[in-house]
């Protein structure tokens, strides 16, 4: 049978920019109030669903997956067809780099949960650096940001979680919670999930959901022998997330990155990527597993997540 070509609405809105002049970051507070002040959503509880971690791997790419999945209203053969070219976020071969900055899509997707409860889902894409061109106080405003209004943060790592990654991390958590004082919640943020591009070692450690979790105990894991500073990171970010995932994707195969007009569509990919995009997809976003955003320990609506952006703004400044 043929499948249908899935039909995708709406388009990347930048929505933190740095300014070419000044080199300063702004918020674009029109086009969000485009988005979160949409009718259909302004009054509903948000699941915000960020990609954040350096450039060139995958982050886009992925989304672009995730939006497919949305767009077929999360539906079993969300897949489509195989030869159905990948659109959404613009994701791209090469290693140019591109402007820094924060990018939601422009339609939110309404979820109706079992209960009947609505949840309005929000994508959105970083393009950071961490890379020695730029400053890293450019990518900490863009990854602080992210941190701060996502429910559900996916940190995308190449090959394996590495010390740095968790100190990133620790970073920009410790801005995300400035502009959050008044909260006495145990977590201030939601949903952390790792995952980690070309897993080398399935032999060892399975990919997928459980290899993750070992991976992931492993590394959190606090013993005497740790510096001190590496002990508190870890101490930290269980403080910071109410829950920690992982996951370990396969990698692709050569044709994703080494075919010159490879467009993303599904027959190029190895058979064990999409088999894990599969498993992983849904477990990001089906209906009874989106997490809504909350400030303070309260769910918060999509209006009020637009007064969050311009507070964060405003934290930074100074
Ligand atoms: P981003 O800068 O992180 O958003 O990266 P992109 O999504 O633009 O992808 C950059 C390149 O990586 C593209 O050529 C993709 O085809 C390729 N790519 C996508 N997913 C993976 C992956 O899981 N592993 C590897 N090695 N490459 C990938
Ligand atoms: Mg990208």
């Amino acid at each position: 049978m043929q499948v249908e070509d899935i039909t995708m609405d709406g388009h990347p809105v930048p929505v933190l920019i740095q300014s070419e002049e000044t080199g300063n970051f702004e918020l674009d507070e029109e086009a969000l109030e485009e988005v979160l002040l949409n009718p259909r959503i302004a009054d509903k509880y948000v699941c915000v669903l960020a990609v954040a971690g350096a450039f060139r791997k995958g982050k886009s790419f992925l989304l672009d997956f995730l939006l497919r999945y949305m767009s077929s209203q999360q539906s079993q053969d969300w897949l489509g067809d195989v030869n159905q070219p990948l659109k959404g976020f613009k994701w791209r071969q090469g290693s140019r780099r591109e402007t820094t900055g924060v990018l939601i899509w422009s339609e939110p997707f309404l979820i109706k949960r079992r209960s009947g409860e609505e949840i309005a889902v929000i994508l959105m894409d970083t393009q950071g650096t961490f890379d020695i061109q730029s400053s890293m106080k450019d990518s900490t405003i863009v990854f602080a940001l992210t941190t701060m209004v996502s429910s559900v943060l996916v940190y995308n790592l190449m090959n394996n979680i590495q010390e740095d990654d968790l100190m990133n991390l620790q970073l920009f958590t410790s801005y995300g919670m400035l502009a959050q004082e008044d909260c006495d919640s145990a977590h201030p943020f939601q949903r952390l999930h790792f995952l980690v591009r070309d897993w080398q070692f399935p032999y060892e450690t399975p990919f997928g959901h459980q290899g993750g979790q070992h991976l992931l105990d492993e590394i959190l894991q606090i013993t005497e022998k740790q510096h001190p500073a590496h002990q508190e990171v870890r101490r930290d970010l269980r403080k910071c997330f109410r829950d920690i995932n992982c996951y370990l994707m396969p990698h692709p195969g050569f044709k994703v990155i080494q075919k010159a007009d490879f467009d993303g569509r599904l027959a190029d990919i190895d058979e064990q990527f999409v088999k894990h995009l599969l498993l992983l997809v849904p477990r990001l976003l089906a209906p009874e597993n989106l997490v809504k955003k909350e400030i303070g320990g309260q769910p918060i609506k999509s209006r009020d997540l637009l007064k969050f952006f311009t507070l964060f703004m405003e934290v930074f400044k100074d």
